[in-house]
């Protein structure tokens, strides 16, 4: 099946006088069908309008890049693995046969998009990264940092993420790569991460930051790249105190930085990032993008995305809550547990980095809930409990347990319970190479409408990203998507109209003709 697809995709091309393909761009017309609603007198009055906007997509697929911060972690070492299993074809035997390299879990790979009907009535299905020129993720090029020495083929033991036919074939390849010192401020981690701590950059604030953005250059040139994305994978911080003065303004974070006041570790990767034009995603919890570092990105244009990836029980959640909520049923109390074994459990097992995790993962269900005001008053919502435990025998295959209770009709109610084995760095893993190719991709892409011709790019808080992160950054005044439907078909149907396709509606209206 994966190679019919990719036969399909070869020969995908829009037949519209809306697209025109020149070598260089993709460029559609499209029509932006929208409405606004007013309240007057009591009754909402609803305008449809139509925006023409003209999409360009650059169809040159760069040289490209990831620099991980904590390339030594579990989700460091198991995304250098997959992209190399995947780039060798590499194949090894379990105890349940033998296994291929794939790449289950990202979106773009291996998630698919309806073309539309063929002449017999069947839905013709395209990979999503088929629909516009991506980058292929067995071309992209790793490289990181991390506090801890390790090379990459002895974090790969470390993980204890990958069956032992594969490691043992990727040690070789793995052995050679080496993460580049890091920055550590232990009063930022839990205190139980001072042992692997044995790799760092030294000097001021100022010197750390001017040796990331040497590393990022040296990285760029020695690689040969035209293009490098950094992406935060290392341990979750607690939250940084946002201080008017400190941290509030462009100016006033990189003054910060001068005079060595308090700025996280992944704020100072942050703004060495941007500050080197390179895109910046956080996959952590904490507050990494503080609003000076969100202002220095506006002004510099580069893109920046977070917070913490969706990878296991948040995704379930994000559909589960918009299933029932959109049902009309109405959740009255959600209650999770996760229990895992691996150094992230480890360093969660501290209060305030807990604290970081709790709160990226108790906002996903608030757009929802928002959203219907049938079953909820202004104000109300469900209870909501997160709780996490260290439990290092599980190592790295965390277990969420989720109790979901709903009132049904006429006193009714419904709870559902939930075990998800979620293999943390697998799942995470493809979320990673999804945020780096669809970042890569947003950035050759510029659009324009009527009223405004003048060549744009999306804004620098890309919140197209939102499918894959836990609690969402959105440009100030949007609103925080976090149901997973709407998060997706946010993805598809801009890429669509990248090349001139109405957005998907599963209306399906030709079938329901006589
Ligand atoms: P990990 O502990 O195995 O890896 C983190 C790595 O970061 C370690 O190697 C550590 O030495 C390194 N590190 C710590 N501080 C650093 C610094 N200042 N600079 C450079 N390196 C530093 O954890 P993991 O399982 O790989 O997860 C990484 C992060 O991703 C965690 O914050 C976790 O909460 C987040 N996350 C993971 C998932 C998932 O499913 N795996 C989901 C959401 C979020």
């Amino acid at each position: 099946p994966q190679l019919a697809a990719m036969e399909a995709a070869a020969q995908f091309v829009v037949e519209s006088p809306d697209v025109v393909y020149s070598p260089e761009v993709i460029e559609a017309q499209y029509e932006y069908r929208t409405t606004s609603v007013s309240r007057e007198d009591g009754v909402l009055k609803v305008h449809p309008s139509a925006t023409r906007f003209t999409f360009r997509t650059a169809r040159q697929v760069p040289r490209l890049g990831v620099m991980l911060v904590g390339w030594g972690g579990n989700n460091g070492s198991t995304l250098t693995a997959a992209v190399l299993a995947n780039r060798l074809r590499l194949s090894w035997p379990t105890r349940t046969g033998r296994k291929e390299a794939n790449y289950y879990g990202s979106l773009t790979q291996a998630g698919t998009v309806s073309l539309g009907l063929d002449a017999e009535g069947k839905e013709v299905f395209v990979p999503l990264h088929a629909l516009l020129p991506m980058v292929s993720p067995d071309d992209l090029v790793v490289d990181g940092w991390d506090i801890s020495s390790l090379n990459l083929a002895e974090a790969m033991r470390r993980a204890k993420v990958l069956d032992w036919g594969l490691q043992e074939q990727l040690w070789p390849h793995m052995e050679t790569l080496r993460p580049r010192p890091s920055v550590y401020i232990p009063e930022f981690i839990a205190a139980n991460q001072s042992a692997r701590a044995d790799n760092l950059i030294p000097g001021t604030r100022a010197q750390q930051l001017e040796q990331i953005r040497r590393d990022i250059r040296d990285f760029r040139s020695s690689a040969g790249l035209d293009k490098v994305i950094v992406l935060w994978t290392a341990n979750t911080e607690r939250f940084c105190e946002l201080v008017p003065g400190l941290n509030d303004t462009a100016e006033n974070l990189l003054r910060t930085i001068q005079l060595g006041l308090e700025v996280s570790p992944s704020t100072l990767f942050a703004v060495a990032s941007i500050l080197e034009g390179c895109a910046f995603l956080n996959g952590s919890p904490q507050n990494t993008l503080v609003p000076g570092a969100l202002e220095l990105a506006w002004q510099r244009r580069v893109f920046v995305g977070g917070d913490d990836f969706k990878s296991g029980q948040t995704k379930v959640k994000s559909v589960l809550v918009d299933f029932l909520i959109s049902s009309g049923l109405k959740p009255m109390s959600i209650v999770s547990y996760n229990h895992l074994g691996n150094n992230d459990g480890q360093n969660l097992s501290a209060p305030p980095q807990f604290r970081s995790k709790e709160v990226s993962k108790s906002n996903v269900v608030d757009d929802m809930v928002q959203s219907n005001p049938v079953l909820y008053a202004p104000g109300e919502e469900p209870d909501h409990c997160v709780v996490i435990k260290y439990v290092p025998y599980v190592g790295d295959s965390k277990r969420a347990m989720d109790e979901y209770t709903s009132e049904l009709m006429l006193g009714g109610t419904n709870t559902l319970v939930l075990h998800n084995t979620c293999e943390d760095s697998l799942l995470a893993a493809p979320i990673m190479l999804d945020l780096v190719l669809l970042t890569e991709l947003c950035q050759r892409v510029s659009f324009c409408t009527d009223s405004d011709l003048e060549p744009q790019g999306f804004h620098p808080v890309l919140s197209l990203l939102g499918f894959l992160f836990k609690a969402p950054l959105a440009p100030p005044g949007s609103p925080v998507v976090n149901s997973l439907f709407r998060q997706r078909s946010c993805i598809e149907n801009i890429f669509r109209a990248c090349v001139g396709l109405p957005p998907q509606n599963h209306m399906l209206l030709e079938h329901k003709m006589e």
